[in-house]
């Protein structure tokens, strides 16, 4: 390994002491066979391996209005946001998102297509945007939700949104709207700098 090895400035997280196998002692080492740091059981030999993780979300858009939620938890408390949050188990990227969205917004809506894939390998992450169309005003936002508001395309609280994932994505959207033509955007971004 050396210092262009995304393993050496990206070394997963220790999320647990003890081997969930045998409960010896975890020690951080390379594994026989392996090039990375990793959560080793030298007891019983089970490797603790960890992978990114799936964010899942909608863009709503309701004629010339997109759908945000204002976050009731942490990280950005009272920040805007697109409905989205982690993808579950047993589900399809696009199941997750549409979960996501009746959880966070209540709105009934209809999926047209994968909009945004955003790498973001900083936090070992991948999120996903579906561009839908809301069927209806009618909002139910759930108790992740401080509330739920429709925003004309000129009024986007861009000073308040909650993520550069977020905000890079209703750019892409605002963008390609006046062709009308909504192409998969995808791109990488690097948290540990501004852009
Ligand atoms: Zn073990």
């Amino acid at each position: 390994m050396n210092q262009t090895d995304p393993a050496f400035y990206h070394p997963a997280p220790r999320t647990q002491q003890f081997c969930s196998q045998c409960g010896h002692r975890l020690s951080r080492e390379t594994p026989p066979d392996d090039n990375r740091i990793r959560d080793l059981c030298t007891h019983c030999g089970a490797v603790h391996y960890q992978n990114p993780r799936n964010v899942v979300g909608i863009v709503p858009v309701l004629q010339d209005q997109i759908l945000l939620c204002r976050r009731a938890i942490e990280p950005r408390y009272g920040k805007w946001t697109l409905p989205a949050g982690f993808m579950e188990l047993g589900e399809t990227t696009e199941q997750g998102a549409i979960r996501e969205n009746h959880e966070e917004s209540g709105a009934r809506v209809q999926v047209r297509s994968l909009f945004t894939v955003v790498d973001v390998p900083s936090v070992n992450q991948v999120h996903f945007f579906y561009l839908a169309d809301v069927l209806g005003p009618h909002l139910a936002p759930g108790p992740e939700t401080l509330e739920a508001g429709f925003f004309k395309l000129d009024e986007i609280p861009w000073n308040d949104l909650a993520f550069r994932t977020v905000s890079t994505t209703i750019e892409h959207y605002l963008e390609d709207r006046p062709q009308g033509v909504f192409p998969t955007h995808h791109y990488a971004i690097d948290l540990r700098f501004p852009d």
